[in-house]
């Protein structure tokens, strides 16, 4: 049997002593981006090819050690940090950060797993292309996590999640093994598509390596407006005559509640946010143009006086500038950060069909305001892809960490109640991690779990992968 120190010699002989963190400051690898748990490594190893990783799972698995993979540590749902045994390798991949060829003529970007998912668009709009993935967390994020998590953002209403975005994928097996599945094809009907086994997987049936993902061309014009709507219905209405009007060209639609932008207005009072005060929601929403700039202004003119004509939109302003556009989606990308600054908090992120979101909201606010007088309800989130975050931050002055403690699990219930009732997902983007693992359970047919358990218990019999998140033992 291989003692953890043996294992520790043989992982510094494979990645180099360098790349074997144990003593100092492992705060960012061992703490999840929300501050809810703290684990405890016993060792954080930075494997700097395909080869390396594939060595180091081999070690691992030879010595029974579990491994976590973990790519910026932005996840939402405590996936990618270890647990607080002392006894799992986190797996870090983000020293594995090359382009490795980008086919012009074929439309595809083939990357290492760690690549920052906001390099990895700069390096494609340098080539002329669009790479559409979008989240606020960009900046850190890595191509593997996002995969992993099947990440959205704010395009899935034009390009789809993730997964719709690649076409191949090199997988190291729990036992080591190297799946070299990188195609470029985007027919390829020759039995079950393995890539999606591992896609939406969070690490727990094997570790990304590589992927090769789709690119699109730069559209000729990107118009970003901010509009003030009287209510829900009045967005579900507008993102209705979005679609009308813009067709392919809608590319983000996004929702936020008043409270949602007040907390922006509050923690960051240089950003400038427009109609919150006078407003209940607000859309941002995006048109791409293939055609030109005026098309596209012309286009989004016209949307924006047939809803305004209807009653949908009472207010809006079309950014004149990409500077002015960039920051009226900051204000969007802001409110997860705003959130953090207000305190703990409780996060949904659940999936409706878009036609029922207004009722659910009307419903699920009556119930939980009911239940827990004071809460404030910080709704908001991709509409257009029927995705909102309902999250809800402790009544102003109450103790943040016994709101957590005490409130968390009864409002969860209640919410995810209504989210079943509605045909929802109690997961639309952010993915099962640790956190949400207990209520899978509740949540997913039996049929559904003993298909999902039959994968893992295939792919990973050893339970090496990421234990205990997603599915249990
Ligand atoms: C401010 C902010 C905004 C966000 N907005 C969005 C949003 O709009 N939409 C959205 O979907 N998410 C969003 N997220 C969540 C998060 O950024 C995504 O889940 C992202 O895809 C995680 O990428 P990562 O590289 O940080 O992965 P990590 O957090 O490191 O890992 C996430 C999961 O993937 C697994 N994993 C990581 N790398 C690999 C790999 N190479 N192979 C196999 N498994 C791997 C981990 O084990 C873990 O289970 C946001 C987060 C923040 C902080």
């Amino acid at each position: 049997m291989t003692s953890p120190a043996q294992l520790l010699d043989q992982l510094r002989q494979i990645v180099g002593a360098a790349n074997v963190l144990t003593d100092g400051d492992l705060t960012a690898w061992e703490l999840d981006w929300r501050r809810r748990e703290r684990g405890r490594a016993l060792a954080v190893v930075r494997p700097g090819t395909t080869e390396e990783v594939a060595a180091v799972v081999k070690a691992c698995a030879a010595a029974g050690v579990s491994m976590v993979p973990q790519g910026g540590n932005t996840g939402m749902v405590v996936g990618s940090t270890p647990d607080a045994s002392g006894t799992q390798v986190v797996l870090s991949l983000t020293r594995m950060n090359r382009v490795r060829a980008l086919d012009a003529g074929n439309l595809t970007i083939t990357v290492d797993a760690g690549c920052v998912l906001q390099s990895l668009q700069d390096e494609c709009e340098k080539a002329g292309f669009l790479f559409p993935l979008s989240l606020a967390s960009e900046g850190s994020c890595t191509i593997g996590g996002n995969l992993g998590t099947n990440a959205g953002g704010t395009q899935v209403v034009r390009y789809g999640n993730t997964r719709e975005l690649c076409l191949g994928l090199e997988v190291v097996t729990a036992q080591g093994e190297i799946w070299n599945g990188l195609t470029g094809l985007r027919k390829d009907n020759t039995g079950y598509d393995l890539r999606h086994l591992f896609i939406g997987s969070e690490g727990t049936l094997g570790v990304i390596t590589g992927a090769t993902m789709k690119l699109y061309p730069m559209p000729k014009a990107q118009l970003t407006a901010f509009a003030a709507v009287p209510s829900l219905e009045d967005a579900v209405k507008l993102l209705g005559l979005a679609h009308q009007h813009l067709s392919s060209g809608l590319t983000g639609f996004e929702v936020m509640g008043q409270f949602a932008l007040s907390l922006v207005a509050k923690h960051f009072p240089q950003q400038r946010v427009p109609f919150w005060q006078e407003s209940p929601w607000c859309v941002v929403l995006e048109n791409s143009d293939n055609e030109s700039e005026a098309h596209a202004r012309d286009c989004f003119e016209r949307l924006l006086e047939a809803a305004m004509e209807a009653g949908h939109v009472t207010d809006a302003v079309v950014a004149e500038s990409m500077a002015q556009a960039h920051a009226l989606w900051h204000i969007r990308e802001s409110i997860p950060l705003a959130q953090a600054e207000e305190g703990l908090n409780i996060k949904h992120d659940i999936s409706i069909n878009v036609s029922r979101i207004p009722e659910f909201v009307n419903e699920t606010n009556a119930l939980l305001l009911e239940r827990f007088p004071g809460a404030r309800l910080v709704t908001y989130g991709h509409l257009g892809d029927g995705n909102l975050h309902y999250n809800v931050q402790a009544p102003e002055g109450d103790d943040q960490a016994r709101f957590l403690n005490e409130e968390e699990a009864p409002m969860n219930e209640l919410v995810y109640e209504v989210v079943d009732r509605y045909n929802g997902s109690i997961s639309a983007e952010h993915g099962i991690g640790s956190l949400k693992a207990d209520k899978l359970a509740h949540h997913k047919s039996p049929v559904a779990l003993g298909l999902m358990r039959s994968i893992k218990q295939a792919l990973d019999p050893q339970n090496l992968m990421n234990p205990n998140r997603v599915i249990k033992a």
